[in-house]
């Protein structure tokens, strides 16, 4: 998370982020999944931009900032994300007040870059940047650990975008954080394939698995420059989601005719990526797959 803080207004990057490893253990009780990732954030930002308001209201507006960031075969969709009650913008900022317990106001905007719904969990960022932002704005004065606790009750991803390295494995729910650093940043090639696929239906589908690597064994891999390949970059939610979506199928096939270190689902998809050796070969990588037509295609580097 980036910040810059302007006179009367603070802006800040809220990144989005996939999953390198991401192994679900078993069912909970509470009816959420016990997993077990590791999680990188990118260099693909939304922007939330935050002004005081002494009146005291709270107000979102969003804006679709995509054109132009990423090479689609048809433009993305209008923007169907609400700047209601609902989005996680203000979830994140009504929470923040009622435990502050202060009165305070801000006009929010939304830049919103990072594809919806897409496995790259941007609404839990900007909930994560929401919860830092305004704690800078209103001087509230909230400890790490108070934030944390916010986080957890807004969503499984959000705890991860208060990591301060930009890495973490997350285990529980998703909401239990261990801070990492991988060895050097990575070029990937991330492809968002035009159709969506609903979290909760994915996990409904997906089977736990007890078997294969650890995190920390993948980590270990990865810092000692073997390339994990194969069966070493695992997701869970890839086999179900795929049945479920023959895009993702698709988007799998043609990263592996691909040079790429190894390519993966990130989260519940839809979105697919591959990693490449340096930032030359992903612009190929990225060039051939844009032209096979599979969705938007994103150029990016990890941000650790
Ligand atoms: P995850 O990987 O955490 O499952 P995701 O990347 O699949 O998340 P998001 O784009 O983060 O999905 O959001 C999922 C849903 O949350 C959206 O379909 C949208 O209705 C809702 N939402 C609420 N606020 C936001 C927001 N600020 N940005 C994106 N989605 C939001």
């Amino acid at each position: 998370m980036l910040f810059r803080q302007q006179h009367h207004h603070l802006t800040v990057f809220a990144p989005a982020k996939v999953n390198l490893f991401l192994k679900i253990l078993g069912k909970r009780t509470d009816g959420f999944h016990e997993l077990e990732s590791v999680m990188v954030t990118l260099g693909l930002y939304d922007t939330l931009e935050f002004r005081d308001d002494p009146s005291g209201n709270l107000t979102l507006e969003c804006r679709d900032t995509a054109g132009g960031l990423a090479s689609a075969p048809t433009p993305r969709p209008p923007l169907v994300l609400s700047s209601g009650p609902d989005n996680l913008v203000l979830r994140a900022a009504v929470l923040l007040r009622e435990y502050a317990k202060v009165n305070r106001g801000a006009a929010i905007t939304l830049a919103k870059r990072i594809p919806l719904a897409a496995g790259l969990a941007g609404g839990s960022s900007d909930a994560a940047a929401t919860l830092v932002g305004l704690n800078r704005l209103w001087n509230l004065g909230l400890s790490l650990n108070e934030l944390h606790a916010l986080a957890a009750k807004l969503g499984s991803d959000v705890n991860f975008f208060l990591s301060p390295t930009g890495a973490a494995i997350c285990r529980g729910r998703g909401e239990q954080i261990e801070p990492i650093q991988l060895p050097r940043p990575l070029h990937l090639v991330v492809v968002k394939p035009p159709s969506g696929l609903s979290t909760a239906l994915v996990f409904r589908h997906c089977q736990p698995t007890q078997v294969g690597l650890s995190a920390e064994e993948f980590l270990d891999a990865l810092r000692k420059g073997r390339h994990p390949l194969g069966d070493w970059w695992h997701n869970t939610l890839q086999a179900p989601a795929m049945e479920l979506n023959p895009d993702i199928r698709r988007v799998a096939r043609a990263f592996s005719r691909q040079p790429v270190l190894g390519h993966l689902m990130s989260g519940s998809g839809t979105s697919y990526f591959g990693v490449c050796a340096h930032r030359r070969q992903a612009m190929s990588v990225a060039g051939r797959l844009r032209a096979e037509r599979l969705g938007e295609v994103f150029v990016v580097g990890s941000r650790v």
